[in-house]
């Protein structure tokens, strides 16, 4: 880290001293910790407003971090935060038992999204695909799940696997092995899951000839951001979709990050193919913490009837369902999407474009909204590519760079930017312009 950073963060690094007496590690998520990126320490908060962020020494971003996604309404957007405000006020926050408001979120999340009929509203996206994936299994009667390496689902054990896998482990890509991703994890789980290169159609299709009649779900990101972005080939969704149609197998995306993201209904509108179940956390709450396992009424007829319980006492409590319902109304603003996508793609070309004039191996990957820039001299197509190939040392001096001249996003570069619906076109012009400083640096190095 610079030492420029360091004078920046006197009092972040005090406020870090002391949270590590009472939280372990200092930080309420491992995400946040040195170890994961946020090298020497993560920066301590003071507030954020639209599509800034100041820090407590005083330091102002323009933020591309969105709170790790959710933010996609920037922060404190008023009509939200008015929304919630008001509805804790007039009907307080849980009842345990369901409500008018509740029944409004639903219908304007249904209306939202293509191929869904009806939606559960939960807390975080860990529990929406963990309640997914149980749900397959349970309308199967089947217990295989598919899923593929460097995608990520949540911190569930049945899905906390092979995100980010030492190769070693994990064996010949054409044929690799479940690894868990930290301790604790049952290793019997390893023999109801199986894990495939994503983007791989034969690799695909001859699991599903051999064993599709075991698998209850296919489990994907429809593009995958945790493995900074990689998008599917044209007809691999078509494939994932006709495949387990084909072997009685249910189709689940984990929209996590993708829903209401880079448009209205997500990756089901965005790419064309609809799925049984689908998962939603970041975004659909505008940055208040709620999840939502959606789905089709027929994938859905065991939660309907009863007899499968999704449960949780916080769940469609009224902070989630007021926020999820005042959320839906700003985004149906026509043209919405299709501006910041533009505004988006302006940054991405823009970065990618400031890189490779001064010779550094660079392009991007992403859709408007949600992108990274890979430093790679070859395209990365799955997780191995991004193990083997992609510049961690060249990103992290890029994030070095930048974090200084007052631009924040994840410092690893198997996250992503994340461009806000309020970001604006001095955000952007801002950003190219300390980016340009910044990689000069970097060339020189
Ligand atoms: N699925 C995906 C695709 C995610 O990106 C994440 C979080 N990064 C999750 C699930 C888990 O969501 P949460 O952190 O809300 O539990």
């Amino acid at each position: 880290f610079t030492t420029a950073f360091a004078e920046r963060t006197v009092a972040t690094k005090a406020l870090f001293e002391r949270a590590k007496v009472t939280i372990p590690g200092g930080a309420g998520s491992t995400a946040r910790l040195p170890r994961n990126g946020w090298k020497p320490y993560p920066l301590f908060m003071a507030e954020g407003q639209g599509s800034r962020l100041r820090d407590v020494d005083g330091n102002e971003y323009i933020d591309y971090l969105l709170g790790l996604g959710p933010m996609i309404l920037g922060h404190r957007h008023p009509q939200v935060t008015q929304a919630v405000t008001d509805a804790v006020a007039e009907l307080g926050t849980c009842f345990g038992l369901p409500y008018e408001l509740e029944i409004e979120a639903a219908e304007k999340v249904v209306a939202a999204v293509p191929g869904i009929d009806q939606v559960r509203f939960t807390n975080s996206g860990s529990e929406a695909v963990g309640t997914a994936v149980r749900l397959a299994r349970a309308t199967t009667g089947r217990r295989l799940i598919v899923r593929f390496e460097g995608h990520y689902h949540g911190w569930q054990d049945t899905v906390y696997w092979s995100n980010h896998v030492d190769p070693e482990l994990a064996g010949p890509i054409d044929h690799p092995r479940p690894v868990a991703m930290g301790g604790g994890v049952p290793a019997e789980l390893q023999d109801t899951l199986v894990v495939l290169n994503w983007n791989d159609p034969e690799s695909f299709i001859a699991l599903m000839e051999t064993r599709g009649h075991e698998v209850a779900a296919v489990l994907t990101e429809p593009a995958v951001f945790n493995t900074g972005c990689i998008l599917p080939e044209p007809g691999y969704l078509e494939l994932l979709r006709e495949q387990t149609r084909k072997h009685g197998a249910l189709l689940i995306f984990d929209e996590v990050i993708t829903g209401f993201r880079f448009a209205r209904g997500g990756a089901q509108e965005w790419f064309g193919v609809t799925a049984d179940l689908v998962t939603y956390a970041k975004g659909i709450g505008g940055g208040f913490p709620v999840a939502a396992i959606g789905g089709t009424n027929e994938a859905m007829r065991l939660i309907a009837d009863g007899t499968y319980s999704h449960s949780g006492t916080y769940n469609a409590n009224v902070v989630q369902c007021a926020a999820v319902s005042a959320t839906m109304d700003v985004l149906a603003e026509p043209g919405l999407y299709e501006r910041q996508r533009a505004l988006g793609n302006r940054l991405a070309r823009g970065l990618e474009g400031i890189a490779t004039a001064k010779g550094i191996d660079a392009y991007v990957e992403g859709i408007g909204t949600v992108f990274q820039l890979w430093f790679a001299d070859r395209p990365i197509r799955n997780w191995r590519d991004a193990a083997a190939h992609a510049r961690e040392d060249i990103f992290t001096r890029w994030y070095e760079e930048m974090i200084v001249r007052g631009v924040l996003f994840h410092p690893l570069q198997f996250e992503n930017l994340f461009v806000s619906l309020v970001h604006t076109d001095e955000d952007i012009d801002a950003t190219l312009n300390a980016a340009e400083d910044a990689l000069s640096v970097v060339a020189r190095e």
